[in-house]
This record gives structure tokens, sequence and C-alpha cells, in this order.
């Protein structure tokens, strides 16, 4: 069946035939892709066509499609039953993979989403400081909670007009809650946390901004940033969904010397499942529910299939850590396209941080920040992706997202990707 007959069928049952608006083309024109499979580092459409999927679930799949051994794990789980609402031993054993990898915490709560996992660190802030506000960087997206869809990033910027809040439905006093200032700007924070003096909960933060493309953290900005945060007796909440177990074992916040006082991990440390974590201090995490006041709870959470899948994934990584060809792999593709798009002077080029990049539609980098992103040419974009599907390589459907390999992404990947962003480029 084509795409444009499964989209129609979608949208007859389903809003905008998608359930994470994400996955809609409106960034870039056309109907979404359907996938009926995917294996390793391809993808499988439901049109019969095999295309390099760069887009890993939104980078979830960090051991690629289908692994045989998460596959295992998961099947091994299932027979043994897939949920009991009732605590299992696997939980603590994933529970201690993390806590062993993250110094600056000692206890984590599992959850079942990102923006779960986000929504409970900014209630436990809340909760431990006794103050209100928080702050959050423009562009930066923590999920879809009603006071964090401000100036949010991903979808949310794609389907909004940067204006907050980002979302009808979110009532003026909560968005109201929330501070805004811009990322890469530790004077912004700074001003923003003295002008509500003993008031801010919290500064919240993705220490390699992922949902406004690939932005890295200029030199200095985190340690500045959980300065400003610490003088004004606010928490520092690092948001690590995507950077979680992405460039290390571990966090981003370890690597740039700075110990957040609560860590949120998703996509890479679920294995590919409805599976993500908060972490923080023992007495921070003891004001949870049902050691604490700060209520928190979920039917599913640590569902043991999720946990299964997870563990598997923590421990293939440990063993064998994809990190320096990962790395080696994207800045290939970083390289490979601004020489072609140098050469066919075609305004586009690759911001790249460590294994992630963004293919921004500008003529010069760096991208510090959500205004510069903006700046980029959209329709430009639309068109670099649509030629590169059309040879067979999936980008995300927007350039405020980022780009993920896999380690089951080859150097001959990467060499069909580069020749389809040759012939993109010169055609453009
Ligand atoms: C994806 C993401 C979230 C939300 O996670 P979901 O599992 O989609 O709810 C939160 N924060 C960041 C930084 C993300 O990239």
């Amino acid at each position: 069946m084509t795409h444009e007959a499964l989209y129609a069928q979608a949208c007859r049952v389903i809003p905008g035939g998608v359930d994470s608006p994400v996955r809609a083309f409106n960034a870039v024109g056309g109907a979404p892709i359907f996938v009926d499979a995917a294996q390793g580092a391809h993808l499988l459409l439901a049109d019969g066509r095999r295309v390099l999927d760069c887009c890993c679930s939104w980078g979830a799949m960090i051991l690629g499609h289908a692994d045989p051994g998460v596959v295992e794990a998961v099947s091994r789980a299932a027979a043994k039953g897939t949920t009991f609402g009732i605590a299992t031993p696997a939980e603590a054993r994933l529970a201690e993979r993390l806590v062993a990898r993250i110094p600056f915490i000692d206890k984590v709560r599992l959850v079942n989403s990102g923006t779960e996992a986000v929504m409970t660190a900014i209630r436990l802030a809340r909760g431990v400081t006794g103050r209100d506000l928080i702050v959050k960087c423009e562009g930066c997206y923590h999920g879809h909670s009603d006071g964090l869809l401000v100036a949010a990033g991903s979808g949310a910027m794609t389907a909004g007009d940067g204006t907050q809040p980002a979302s009808a439905g979110i009532p003026r006093p909560i968005a109201a809650q929330t501070l805004v200032v811009p990322y890469n700007d530790p004077e912004a924070l700074r001003a923003a946390l003295e002008a509500h003096p003993g008031r801010v909960a919290a500064v919240i933060l993705e220490p390699v901004a992922g949902n406004m493309g690939c932005v890295p953290p200029l030199p200095g900005y985190l340690r500045a940033a959980q300065d400003a945060a610490h003088a004004a007796g606010a928490l520092l909440i690092c948001d690590e969904v995507i950077n979680a177990w992405r460039f290390r074992l571990g966090l981003y916040s370890e690597a740039a010397g700075i110990a957040p006082d609560i860590v949120t991990m998703g996509k890479v440390i679920g294995g590919g499942f409805p599976l993500a974590a908060l972490g923080a201090k023992a007495e921070v995490m003891d004001a949870l529910a049902p050691t604490g006041r700060v209520y928190q709870a979920g039917t599913l959470s640590g569902n043991p299939v999720a946990v299964a899948a997870a563990i598997e994934t923590l421990d293939r990584l440990a063993a064998d850590p994809p990190y320096p060809r990962l790395a080696a792999l994207a800045k290939r593709v970083e390289e490979g396209i601004n020489a072609a798009a140098e050469k066919h002077g075609v305004p586009l080029r690759v911001q790249r941080h460590e294994t992630i990049f963004t293919p921004f539609a500008a003529d010069a980098l760096p991208i510090r920040n959500l205004a510069e992103a903006k700046r980029c040419d959209g329709a430009l974009y639309a068109r670099f992706f649509h030629g590169m599907l059309a040879r067979g390589v999936y980008l995300e459907p927007s350039q405020f997202e980022v780009c993920f390999l896999s380690a089951a992404h080859t150097d001959a990947d990467v060499d069909h990707l580069l020749q389809a962003a040759e012939d993109t480029l010169a055609a453009l």
C-alpha cells in the first residue's frame, strides 16, 4: 500500500494520522512514511522500500533495530508475564546499573516516558524547595506536560508560532510559572533568577540541546548555569532524556564537569521500550512517595519487559561501547555533507556534537540558540530531506531535531548517505 493511502486511512481515525506530531511531515510537507519492520540500520517501509534510518526512534535504538540480544531478552521476559503491578527483582538491577554510572545520584525512579520523568522532576524540585517558579531555555524540549510546553522545541516548535505557551489548553497561570531564557546565555539566566529572588525552584536545561537541532553548550555555559541556579537557592535539573548513554556510558553532565541536583533520562536507556527514569541524591529522591510527600505513581512503571530490554541494552553498551565509532561515522557525515554543500553552493551545513548531528539550512555555523536556529531556511531543508528520502535515506523530518546513528550503522551505510547527499545537493 502507498504511504498516501495509509495516511488517508489513518487520518480518518487518528488526528493527523499520527500518534505523535513529530512523525507528521508538517515541517517538510507530504504524507508521512509508514514502517512495516526494521532491521539493524534500515527501515522496511510499508510501500516496500528499504531506507537507511537516521532517526533510530529519536535515538532510542542505539543498538539498531530488532537486535537479536534485545529481542531474546524481551521474549524471555514476556513469557514470564508482562506486568504485575507488583515490584520485581529486575527493577533494582536496572536501577543499580544507572546509579553505578552516575556519580552524583544515589537513587532513581523508573517511569514510562521522558515526559513523566521531567514532570516528576519538576514536582520534586518544587516539593523540596517549597518554591513554585521554574526557569527553562528557549528551544529546549522537556516533554509535553503543561508547564514545560512554553517556548518548547521539537514538534511543539513546528506546530506553534514559538510564543508562549506553545500549546492551546494550557492555563495562563500555569504557563506563568515558567520563566524562559535563551540557551547558552548565562547572563540572561542570572538576570531571570535575580528578578525573582527566593521564588525559583529549579533551572531545567538539556546539557546538549537536541530539540532545536543539535546545539551544543558553549564552553563554560553549563558550569555557569549550575553556579547561577545554586546561588539563587534553586536546583539544577539536567534533562538528559536524549543525552544519557548517547555520548558515553552515563551522563553528559559528568563529562561537562557539573553535578546536577536532579537528572532525567529516557530514549537510549529504555532499550526501545516505554521506560525512562529520574535520579538524584537520596535525600531528594526520598521526598517522593511512599517515603516522602511528593506523589508520583504508575500502573506500568518498571514494566518487566521494558526493564529486560533496558538491562540488555545497557549491558551491551558497557561490554562494547560504540561511542568512538559512532562519533567517527557522524564526523564523516558532517565533513562529507559540508564539502558537498560547499561544492554545489547550497547554504546547508551540518552541526555535530560527538555522535549526533543536524543538517541546518544555514550558510554559517555555529547555531547557538533558538533564535539562530529559526533563521534557517525551512523550505530548503524540506527539499534536502525529500531528496535524501527519494535516495533511500531517512533524516529527521524537521531541522529542529537531531539525527542519530546506531551500532548497526556501518561505513558502507555512510558511503550510501554521502552519495545520496552529493546527488541531492547537486540537484538543488
Ligand atoms: C524526547 C524528550 C523528552 C520527552 O520524552 P518522551 O519519552 O517523548 O515523553 C523529554 N526531554 C527531552 C530532552 C527529550 O528529548
